[in-house]
């Protein structure tokens, strides 16, 4: 995995000045919690995002941004400091390989993210997606088959793209809501959450550019919502939460019990093969014996009938 040393987050100044004084009030709320790092770990398909949204939040130019198919499968990790807290920030390569999900660029992501505690899971995808597919099924179980369910646990959806305008007839907030709801609902059956499990939140993005301002200088949605401090805040929440953080150790990358896999069968595999194949091969010649010592060896038999037609 590709990662920096860590260093002073000089991102934050480039934010306009309510935009900064948001996001150390949130700051400011992990110290009293006494949280001094948090990893952030992004995921999700290619080309939806995720680069984007690390530039975002980072206030940097730290991960590739490509608007065709990237050439880089890197994880890339990013660490910025700021007042004794830091901030680590996992960008991924996209999970979809053709038509299907990428198990091996998810186990290259695990394995690089050995020994690393994941605070809080960023899953990015578009706003403006018209429907949930089988293809946002799968790769939601990849995610919870290659980190665990829990991951979803300290999961959180930021949906990008987001100053969008809604087709006729549907208003904007209704746009979002329909959009989540089916994702999340997706999420949900596909992770297999029960009554009492968190919320997952949903943020929206907007990495363009061309994303609208305020009279402060903040980037905002079509509704008027500074995004970035409330995609920081969902953040916070999942990081100070009572859910614990997920932990990328050798047990989640090799399985549990990965030496004593198996083990349990070979028993049962002495046995099959003694039932199946050593006592049948035993009676078989146990009967053989049998037959021979009482109508002597088969080639005299076979003699015995030669001779028979030769008289014939
Ligand atoms: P990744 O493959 O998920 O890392 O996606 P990237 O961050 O590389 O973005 C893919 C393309 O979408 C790039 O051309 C980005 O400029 C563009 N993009 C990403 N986020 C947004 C967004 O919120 N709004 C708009 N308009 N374009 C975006
Ligand atoms: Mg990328």
């Amino acid at each position: 995995m590709a990662s920096s040393q860590p260093r002073e987050w000089t991102g934050l100044q480039q934010f306009p000045v309510a935009t900064q004084n948001a996001l150390h009030t949130l700051l400011g709320k992990l110290r009293n919690e006494d949280v001094k790092s948090l990893t952030v770990l992004v995921l999700g398909k290619g080309g939806v995002g995720k680069s984007s949204t690390v530039n975002s939040l980072v206030g940097e130019r730290v991960a590739v941004v490509s608007a065709f198919q990237s050439e880089t499968m890197r994880t890339v990790l990013c660490s910025r400091v700021r007042a004794g807290f830091t901030l680590n920030i996992i960008d991924t390569p996209g999970l979809v390989e053709g038509l299907f999900v990428n198990d091996h660029a998810l186990d290259t992501i695990r394995r690089s993210l050995l020994n690393k505690t994941i605070d809080v899971m960023i899953y990015v995808d578009r706003l403006d997606g018209y429907r949930v597919d089988n293809l946002d099924r799968q790769v939601v179980r990849a995610i919870a088959r290659s980190f665990g369910p829990q991951i979803w646990k300290v999961g959180m959806v930021a949906l990008t793209h987001a100053q969008l305008s809604p087709p006729d007839g549907i208003s904007y907030a209704d746009f979002v809501a329909r959009r989540s709801a089916a994702l999340l609902e997706t999420i949900q059956k596909e992770v297999g959450f029960k009554k009492g499990d968190p919320e997952i939140p949903v943020a929206l993005i907007e990495n363009s550019g061309r994303c609208s301002t305020n009279s402060g200088g903040e980037k905002v949605l079509p509704d008027g919502t500074v995004w970035l401090p409330k995609l920081v805040e969902h953040i916070v929440d999942i990081a100070t939460s009572s859910v614990p953080a997920v932990p990328i150790d050798k047990k989640l990358i090799d399985g549990p019990n990965a030496n004593k896999r198996g083990k349990m069968f070979v028993p049962i595999i002495f046995l099959l093969q003694y039932l199946l194949v050593i006592k049948p091969m035993q009676m078989l010649i146990k009967y053989d014996m049998h037959n021979e010592s009482e109508n002597g060896p088969p080639w005299e038999k076979l003699s015995k009938r030669e001779t028979e037609v030769a008289e014939k």
